[in-house]
């Protein structure tokens, strides 16, 4: 399909006028309660959501992220009578100005009906969706049939180098005959093939894996829970998915109450884990003259001073210690040492260590003692390619290559998060749902593990 250029008003085609009885909409599945029951796609950028929903449990998402393709959603087709005049209406809520919903008319012989007035939008009449103010908003596009059709059907289509995301809930048709009854197409295996086509070879899993979200560097700003932590805690709600988002402490001192406590609900309600992320995140310089992160190369006095300072704030403030810790980056050293494994080994809350790394020989040690279990990472599996960057085809990448790990840690950096990349972090939630992914915190898992240790990555069977 060529790409088609916008039209945004709505319009008509002849003025001839009909004597037809008009009956209300016919269209199946106008709502998409069904999911795309009686639509057709090939592609698999049209998905049936509950967050898409207007009106009833769910709605169409349209998420291009394709700069040569566009989308393509087409309705069943209802037999129409030329002349007759045609009204679409519908609900629409873009975040960008980059699709249309069009109606595409047949004649007998099932061959396009076009009209030179509508050539700026390759012959179809059509209705643009505007960004607006990202609101759901009331569309309409009338047409007259043109003579020669037979049939009608709308199509929702994104343009090829345009991206975005959007949704459409209420379609309706109104104009047509009475007892006008639709002819369902059917769907071809192209939407599964274009999946196919974009992924690797998926070996069987012996178990879905265990998925530990591990969000970085929440911390209070202006007195507040900043919002892209409210996104994503409200997205993984929405999911009924599982997380653990790390709190850098320093914060804490002078948390507000509304800070304060939504923390602790989402706590309470053992949605989110918060774990020990730092108490400053900074990067220091050694006597050496090397950039450090928090962890790296610093005392045991100093380092267990900087848990204890965090471990007091936690309790006072939230009520609980972190029994998690997973240590900040930055500079470049090792963001962990030998110090670091002394401090975790006394802390007495602290029972999960979030790898930043495959595990070493110290992290062996600690959790051959038992107090401690370690969850490593392997890093070719995670949600951001480079920070802040999620990637869905690297993820995909890199979780095809190991079908023989029980879990991952899963990192990323929400507060970088804006539009599209949160619709790659999006995608990956997605594949993972359908792999059917257990989504646990860390404690949770380090607790399911029965003290057995964890699968690690080096001497593991992982490849
Ligand atoms: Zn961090």
């Amino acid at each position: 399909m060529p790409r088609l250029i916008r039209l945004f008003r709505s319009v008509v085609l002849f003025c001839a006028t009909v004597s037809a009885a008009i009956a209300a909409s016919v269209l199946p599945n106008a709502g998409f309660e069904e999911g795309l029951t009686g639509w057709v796609t090939r592609d698999t950028m049209s998905q049936v959501l509950a967050e898409a929903a207007h009106t009833g449990k769910a709605g169409l998402r349209i998420t291009d992220a394709d700069v040569k393709k566009g989308s393509d959603l087409t309705s069943a087709k209802l037999p129409v009578v030329a002349g007759q005049a045609l009204t679409l209406t519908f609900s629409a809520r873009a975040q960008g100005d980059f699709l249309g919903v069009y109606f595409w008319f047949h004649d007998a012989a099932g061959k396009a009906v076009k009209n030179d007035v509508f050539k700026h939008s390759g012959g179809l009449p059509s209705v643009g969706v505007k960004k607006g103010a990202g609101e759901w908003t009331p569309y309409a596009l009338k047409a007259t049939v043109p003579e020669g059709a037979v049939t009608v059907a709308v199509w929702i289509h994104s343009w090829g180098s345009a991206t975005g995301t959007a949704d459409f809930d209420d379609f309706e048709v109104t104009g047509l005959s009475a007892g006008a009854q639709p002819i369902i197409g059917v769907q071809p295996d192209v939407a599964v093939q274009a999946v196919a086509a974009a992924m690797p070879e998926l070996s069987q899993r012996k178990a879905p894996p265990v998925i530990i979200i591990k969000l970085d560097d929440l911390r209070q700003i202006d007195g507040k829970v900043p919002g892209a932590w409210i996104k994503i805690a409200e997205f993984l709600k929405s999911r009924k998915i599982k997380g653990s988002f790390g709190v850098i402490t320093q914060t804490l001192e002078e948390a507000t109450p509304a800070y304060v406590q939504w923390i602790k609900d989402r706590h309470v309600a053992g949605e989110i884990e918060f774990w020990f992320h730092g108490w400053d995140h900074g990067v220091w310089t050694n006597e050496a003259g090397k950039k450090m992160s928090e962890f790296g190369g610093r005392t045991v006095e100093e380092q267990s001073a900087r848990f204890a300072r965090s471990q007091k704030l936690a309790v006072e403030k939230l009520g609980f210690a972190f029994a998690t810790f997973g240590p900040p980056g930055g500079g470049s050293g090792s963001h962990q040492d030998e110090a670091t494994a002394q401090v975790m080994a006394r802390d007495p809350a602290m029972k999960v260590w979030l790898y930043p790394s495959p595990i070493d020989a110290s992290g062996r040690k600690l959790a051959a003692a038992g107090k401690v279990a370690i969850l490593d990472r392997v890093w070719a599996v995670n949600f951001e390619s480079r920070v802040g960057s999620p990637d869905f085809g690297k993820f995909v990448e890199g979780y095809a290559k190991n079908p023989d790990r029980e879990y991952f840690v899963l990192q990323g950096h929400p507060t970088h998060w804006a539009g599209a990349r949160f619709d790659e972090f999006v995608k990956i939630i997605d594949f993972l749902t359908e792999q059917k992914a257990v989504f646990m915190t860390p404690s949770d898992y380090a607790a399911s593990l029965g003290g057995k240790p964890a699968q690690q990555v080096a001497g593991g069977k992982q490849g």
